[in-house]
């Protein structure tokens, strides 16, 4: 039995995680949930599942919490560190990370320090950290299993083949709401047109993201550390149906795909089960009923946001945490409608063209978030000032 820690437990995917474990009870205890401040989703989930302890992140919400944390027989953590010190928490052997943007590094860090099994879900761990989170990785023989659906996909085909053979990494993606509009058409986008995605049904911050492809970059960036893969043999290739959930290529000429329904509860079970496979609710895919599946180059002069993030990769030391912080700034200054949907790329590409980069530590790493949440806020200003 897998004794579970979910961390962002109220969130799409820590919900869904509940769902999937709910149905094996004899396979997995929940010991740990954390919230940032939902927490009137977290008092429900606490009184089913009865955890050990639970965490909020936001030290109001856990203030407020703390009166009536008696009737639910669970230990109380308050704050970031309190995520932290939940990750510690000696009674769990595994923790998924479904926390939502760079807050996640410092749990994915803990949860490795402590030599527990790591599902992530949590692809910022990776843009933000992934040199320091793979070596700590690989001094504590922790694996790390992706949740994010192209991951899982190329984890899944890479399942029992040699690296060394390996050529090349296939992300699809579905292109998002604005797929084969150009940049003219863009301008004047409301944030319910960007939320409005043609396949996936997810949280806020990542479906703005696929909108600007700039999720498709962080996921390159996400298996360059995963896989330890050259950026120059990852391609993005789009895919309207999200069907193929990516592709590995063979030194022989030969593509494997993993295939299934757009539904996180596949890939979110598969890390939680591997290496078994057990049965799920999700109808499989009737093949004959598609019909057909559709691929198409991406394109980059409309969507730079996926090209900033090669650039960031390649460039490596603290350049894809610039961009990330830099993103996190600008969908939060859209969806509050202080700036334009163009806009988002602009301020990306700021940041990074500003940015002087440096070998990463963790304090460097947060040195130069917090430079770059200056520098977007700086220019968020400016927009804002000239609308
Ligand atoms: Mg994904």
């Amino acid at each position: 039995m897998k004794s579970l820690i979910i961390l962002g437990s109220t969130g799409s995917i820590g919900q869904q995680t509940i769902e999937v474990v709910e149905r094996y009870p004899d396979l997995f205890r929940v010991v740990g949930l954390s919230t940032r401040g939902n927490t009137i989703l977290l008092k429900e989930q606490a009184k089913k599942i009865k955890p050990l302890s639970v965490a909020v992140a936001d030290i109001n919400a856990a203030l407020k919490l703390s009166v009536e944390i008696g009737a639910i027989g669970a230990q109380l953590l308050g704050g970031p560190e309190g995520i932290i010190n939940l990750c510690r928490l000696a009674e769990a052997d595994t923790v998924v990370n479904a926390l939502v943007g760079s807050v996640g590094l410092k749990p994915t860090l803990a949860t490795l320090e402590e030599g527990k099994n790591l599902l992530l879900s949590n692809k910022e761990s990776l843009v933000v950290g992934g040199e320091i989170v793979t070596k700590l990785a690989k001094e504590k023989k922790v694996m790390i299993t992706p949740i994010d659906s192209e991951h899982s996909a190329i984890f899944q085909c890479l399942r029992g083949e040699r690296k060394s053979q390996v050529k090349k990494i296939i992300i699809t993606g579905s292109g998002g709401p604005f797929r084969g509009r150009k940049k003219k058409d863009l301008k004047n986008v409301t944030v319910e047109e960007a939320l409005a995605h043609p396949r996936w049904k997810m949280g806020t911050k990542i479906t703005i993201d696929s909108a600007t492809l700039m999720n498709k970059g962080l996921e390159v960036i996400e298996a360059h550390f995963l896989f330890d893969v050259d950026y120059d043999s990852i391609k993005v290739v789009i895919h309207p149906q999200s069907i193929v959930h990516s592709l590995v290529e063979f030194v022989d000429g030969s593509v494997l795909a993993q295939l299934g329904p757009t539904d996180m509860r596949l890939p979110i079970q598969y890390a939680l089960t591997y290496p078994e496979r057990v049965p799920s609710p999700v109808t499989a895919i009737d093949l004959a009923e598609l019909g057909e599946l559709d691929f198409e180059e991406p394109d980059l002069e409309t969507f730079p946001c996926l090209k900033f993030a090669y650039e960031a990769g390649k460039a490596g030391k603290t350049y894809p945490a610039v961009l990330n912080v830099a993103n996190e700034e600008a969908v939060e200054a859209f969806l509050t409608e202080r700036i334009g949907f163009l806009d988002i790329s602009e301020i990306v590409y700021k940041a990074l063209e500003r940015h002087k980069g440096f070998e990463p530590d963790l304090t460097i790493l947060e040195e130069a978030q917090m430079w770059a949440r200056e520098k977007a806020q700086e220019e968020i200003e400016r927009i804002e000032n000239k609308r």
